[in-house]
């Protein structure tokens, strides 16, 4: 007797439907337990890539020795930058580093002012001449500054405290110096 052309009896249709509507069941399952895998792997790798970047960051930053901190609990200080082109007192502004991110080295009036108000760590780093021309954003070295490079024009100097000093933007500003910054 050929079963395969008897009609299926009500309850064994009902069987069939049933058995098909689980195996369609447990495919989703698998899908969705491999899908929850993949992503368990993606976010394992991104946070492994994220330590090992961090790591070697680390590595790479010189270490914070005592020399290099000035305070742990911050501080306020005002030096003086005055700058001159061939004896003619050029304009400090008003507000340098003032702007959507509040800087610790910044002016607020226009008269040469350099506040540097800091509340925590602050390294020698942070304190240099040439951190107040950065948030100015304009050039100063030994060979440069605002608009003027040495040459037969004239060449750049610096005065601190009425003291000729050579480091130039590496120097490291104290409270109530007087800087002076020549091109002549
Ligand atoms: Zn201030
Ligand atoms: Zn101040």
């Amino acid at each position: 007797m050929d079963i395969s052309n008897q009609p299926l009896t009500k309850s064994e249709r009902r069987e069939l439907r049933r058995q098909s509507r689980a195996d369609e069941t447990a495919s989703l399952r698998r899908r969705q337990r491999l899908k929850k895998t993949a992503i368990l792997i993606s976010i394992f790798f991104v946070i492994a890539a994220g330590i090992i970047a961090i790591a070697r960051y680390a590595a790479n930053q010189p270490p914070l020795t005592e020399a290099d901190i000035v305070s742990r609990s911050g501080l306020h200080w005002h030096p003086e930058i005055a700058i001159y082109i061939k004896g003619m007192k050029q304009d400090v502004p008003a507000a340098i580093g003032l702007g959507l991110v509040h800087q610790p080295v910044h002016t607020h009036e226009a008269d040469g002012v350099v506040h540097l108000e800091f509340s925590s760590l602050v390294k020698k780093d942070d304190l240099t001449v040439g951190q107040f021309f950065n948030n100015w954003g304009k050039p100063f070295s030994r060979e440069r500054v605002l608009d003027y490079t040495n040459g037969p024009d004239g060449t750049v100097k610096m005065y601190v405290n009425e003291e000729p000093n050579d480091a130039f933007e590496h120097y490291v500003m104290q409270d109530n110096d007087r800087i002076e910054i020549m091109y002549d």
